[in-house]
């Protein structure tokens, strides 16, 4: 008797990220930067890598602009 047993076996590849500034391999606890790539923690500032992303746009400050309400006082006179 030969039972063949199919065992599913599948090849897992773990891509492994690396610093797209310095090629270190990344742990999983790295996290990609919003520019799309994965930096270490040397890199992962915006500074560090030369960061594309318009961080200027995207943080835009809401001025917030003072509204003086003008109230008119009315002096009720009877
Ligand atoms: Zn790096
Ligand atoms: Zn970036």
């Amino acid at each position: 008797m030969s039972d063949k047993i199919v065992t599913k076996d599948k090849p897992e590849k773990p891509k492994k990220k690396r610093c797209a500034v310095c090629k270190k391999k990344l742990s999983l606890l790295d996290f990609g930067c919003r520019c799309g790539n994965f930096y270490c923690s040397l890199h992962r500032l915006p500074e560090q890598h030369n960061c594309s992303f318009d961080y200027e746009k995207s943080g835009k400050e809401l001025l917030d602009k003072k509204n003086p309400l003008v109230v008119n006082d009315k002096v009720i006179k009877i």
